[in-house]
Parts: structure tokens; sequence; C-alpha cells
């Protein structure tokens, strides 16, 4: 009972503390007596609602409320305008969070061109239904016309969820974070980006909001979405800053419908980043497609051992790297068959006899060190590569490898099923020149034919005149 109740009130504590820390950001960031120029409270609330569904419960939301309330009180406000606007933050919150935690997985994480679309269009609907709201209820405390109220509200919490969204919505976790730090990233579209920024507002005038979508474009084609996410947040908030301290030198006519410089350059702003952030999702996806073909190719789907075609590649890369040392590393080539197979087969079925393919491919690859090759050429023959390792020392690693496929314990047959491997090996000597890969084979082959004939279940070793050329 202590940890279910305790398990309860620490997430809403924190959704407590996190909703009055931000809310007092945005009321800091508000001029006096108007709008806040940039209320992030209710896109990062729906994010966090959207990463943490469990939260999202009618006592999730009451936190949130309360603590924007208490935010906004603290900070001077009476209670009644406070108790309004705060119910208009919170439909945003509410409808943003409808919308967005109905979509399929993938669109709502942004991986799909459809899923920055629909990000649009909640974005659309939650501002709308915000602006509604506070013309209904809130209006009354503000100093300006029901129009421009709606467009004020409308723009604002628009272009934050378009800004502030996408970077809750594609944060990593934290263990994928981790992986991909230690990946290099070019610095170049970075650069870039901040110079074009710098000359967007140095330059001044409307369309230098535009000039950042070139460089946000190479971000986009290079860097990850969460990435893309954040350097678009950082870019249009310093727009729009830029643009509220009147550093950009242009301003409107107050239009008839009461549209000012601000609600228009933020909605323009908010559209800005919708390129960007779609070509990073749409290279993103094509980056993990590629990626996963790429490893589907390489790796033999029944055994987890690499591909023939694989294997052939990486032997070769290492046979032409070994004599880039001087003198020439040692390389050592194994293949391996496993005996009476056919048997295996015909005693215990097909779905056995796959069994024990991929149970010998994890047997081998157990004894295997980093930089080893393990491959499978084909129904039961094997091919390990040890790069560094001379064939006469190689030896006691092919005794190593057939007494484990020997000590192997096949699962999933009820009386113990052993398989022995005959294995060939052929190699070339440190400081020789190497051989192709072909004839490596082939001399391995010949080896592991002798250790049939002898038996099975034993290692041969190539004739050194055989292996080499
Ligand atoms: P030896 O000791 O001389 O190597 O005899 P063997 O029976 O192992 O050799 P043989 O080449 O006659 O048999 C290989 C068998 O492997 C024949 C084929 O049906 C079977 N095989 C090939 N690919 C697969 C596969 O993917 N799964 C299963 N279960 N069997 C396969
Ligand atoms: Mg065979
Ligand atoms: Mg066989």
């Amino acid at each position: 009972m202590v940890f279910a109740a305790s398990s309860r009130l620490v997430p809403h504590f924190i959704l407590f503390a996190l909703t009055f820390g931000l809310t007092l950001i945005g009321i800091l960031a508000r001029p006096i007596e108007s709008l806040s120029m940039f209320w992030p409270v209710n896109a990062v609330l729906t994010g966090i609602l959207l990463r943490y569904p469990r939260q999202a419960t009618s006592s999730g939301f009451g936190v949130i409320f309360v603590a924007m309330l208490a935010a906004d009180v603290a900070c001077g406000s009476a209670w009644q305008p406070a108790l309004w606007v705060n119910l208009c933050n919170l439909g945003a919150v509410l409808t943003f969070w409808q919308i967005l935690s109905r979509q399929a997985r993938a669109h709502r994480r942004l991986r799909t061109p459809q899923g920055v679309l629909r990000l649009l269009g909640a974005c659309t609907v939650g501002a709308a239904v915000a602006a509604s709201l506070a013309c209904v209820m809130a209006a009354p405390w503000f100093n300006a016309s029901l129009r421009s109220t709606w467009l004020s509200w409308f723009s604002e919490q628009f272009s934050t969820g378009m800004l502030v969204l996408p970077v809750l919505l594609t944060v990593p976790s934290p263990a994928a974070l981790w992986r991909g730090s230690s990946r290099p990233i070019g610095v170049a579209p970075l650069l870039v980006l901040v110079a074009s920024l710098t000359l967007s507002i140095a330059f001044g005038g409307p369309g230098a909001i535009a000039f950042p979508i070139a460089a946000l474009l190479w971000c986009a084609l290079v860097y990850s979405p969460f990435l893309v996410a954040l350097l678009s947040l950082m870019t249009g908030s310093a727009l729009i800053v830029a643009l509220a301290q009147n550093l950009m030198h242009f301003s409107i006519v107050q239009s008839e419908l009461g549209t000012t410089t601000l609600t228009s350059a933020r909605l323009g702003i908010a559209m800005l980043v919708l390129g960007p952030l779609m070509v990073a999702c749409v290279s993103h996806a094509n980056r993990s497609l590629l990626a996963r073909l790429t490893h589907r190719a390489a790796i033999d789907h029944l055994t987890g051992a690499l591909s023939r075609r694989a294997l052939t590649q990486q032997a070769n890369a290492l046979l032409e790297n070994r004599e880039q040392t001087s003198p020439a590393l040692p390389l050592t080539l194994l293949m391996l068959d496993i005996d009476h197979f056919k048997t295996i087969n015909d005693l215990h079925g097909h779905a056995i006899g796959d069994q024990v393919l991929r149970q010998c491919a994890h047997g081998l690859q157990a004894q295997l060190h980093t930089g080893d090759l393990l491959g499978r050429l084909g129904g039961e023959e094997f091919v390990v590569v040890l790069p560094g390792l001379p064939p006469e020392q190689a030896t006691f690693t092919a005794e190593r490898l057939r007494r484990a496929v020997q000590d192997l314990c096949i699962t999933q047959v009820e009386q113990r099923l052993q398989i022995t491997v005959s294995i060939g090996l052929a190699g070339c000597a440190t400081g020789s020149a190497s051989p192709s890969l072909d004839a490596l084979l082939a001399s391995a082959d010949r080896a592991l034919y002798r250790a049939k004939a002898k038996g099975r279940n034993r290692v041969e070793q190539a004739e050194p005149h055989r292996y080499a050329g």
C-alpha cells in the first residue's frame, strides 16, 4: 500500500513542480498586462503526457490545472482571471493530447511524414480551442477586441505547439541518446544555421525570417529528427524574440482582422519549420530502412551468422588489409561441415534440423573473439575467419570449436542429440603474400574432405604448398 501510494504521489509531485516552473517561465516572459510572448507550458506538458501516458489521468490533469493556477496566483494574478485563463490553457493541453494520443505510435513519434501533418492538424485544432475558450471565458480580463484576443491566443498556442512538441515527441530514450553520442556529427550545417540566423536578424524585414530555411533543410538531411526539432525550436524562438524586441525592423499596420506583426510572424515561423521537420523525418525513415535492408542482406536469417555474400566481402577486405602492415599479418580460414546432418533431418525432421543449425552457429559464435568472422556458406557448412592467427596456432582454436559443437546440448529434443563437425583449416603465415579467397576456400575444402574421409569429427590442416596463391 505504501509503495502504491508513493508511486502515484511522486509522479504527481514532479508533474506539479514542472507545471509550476514552466508557468513561472511563461509569466516572466510576459510583458506587463498582456499575453505571454512565449508560453511553453501547454506544449511541454502535452509532450510529457504523450511520452508518459500513465500520467494522463483525470488526477494528472487536475494536478496540472492546480499547479498552473498556483503559479499564476503566486505571481500576483487575481483568482478569477487566473482561474479562467488557466482553464483555457488546460483546454489546449487536453485537445492536443486527445488528438495526438489517438495516433499510431509511428505517427505520434514523427517517424512518418503523415505524423508531421497530423501534428500540424493537432496544433491547429488545439490552438483554435484555446483561442475560442479565451474569447468565451477570459475575454473580460483582456484589453483587446475579441478578434485580436482570438488571433493572439491562436498564433501563440499554434507556434509554441509546432516548435516545442516535435522536440518532446522525437527525444530519444537515454540509452539511445548515449549510443548516438558516440557517433561523430558534422558541425557545418549547424554553423551555417547560426550564420544565416544572425544574417536574418541583422538584415531585417519580413522576408528575412525565411533566411535560415536552407540551413535547416541541410540540418534535416544530416541530423536526427530530434536534433532538427531542437534546432528548429531554437531558430524559431530566436526569430520570435527578435521580432518582439523590434530587432528585425518591420511591422504591419494593424489590419482589419486584428493581425499584428507578432501574430503574423509567429504563424509564419511555425509554418517555416514544417519543411525541415518533414525532410528530417523522411530522410531518417530512409536511413533506417536502408540500415535494416543492409543488415538483412548481411545476416543469414536462420542462424544469425554472416550471409555468404557478407562473409565474402568482409573476408576479402581482411585479406587486402593484412598486407598493409609490415610484415603482413597472418590469417586462418576454417571450413566446418556438420557430420551426418542429412540423418538428423531424416530422423528428427527439418524443424529440428533448423534448430541444430541455429544452436551450432550460436555455439561457434560464443567461442570467437571480436573481429573474427562466422558465416554460413550454405546448408550445414560454415566458415570461420581468424585474422591475426597463423595456421599452426589456429589448430587450437579449431579444436576448441570442434569440442564446443560436440558438447552442445540441443534443446527441443527429448533424448540428447549429439552433433559433431569436421573442420578443414587453411591460412597464410606472417609476412606471406595473400592468396585469393577462392584459393583459401578451395584449400580448406580439400582439408575438410580429408577430415570426412578419416572418420569425421576432426580437424585437418591444408598442406602448406596447396593454400598459397
Ligand atoms: P556429411 O557428414 O558427409 O557432411 O553428411 P551430411 O549428411 O551432413 O551431408 P549432406 O550434404 O549429404 O547433407 C546436407 C543436408 O543438409 C542435406 C539438406 O537437406 C540439409 N540442409 C541444407 N540446408 C538446410 C536447412 O536450411 N535446414 C535444414 N534443416 N536442412 C538443410
Ligand atoms: Mg555439406
Ligand atoms: Mg555435412
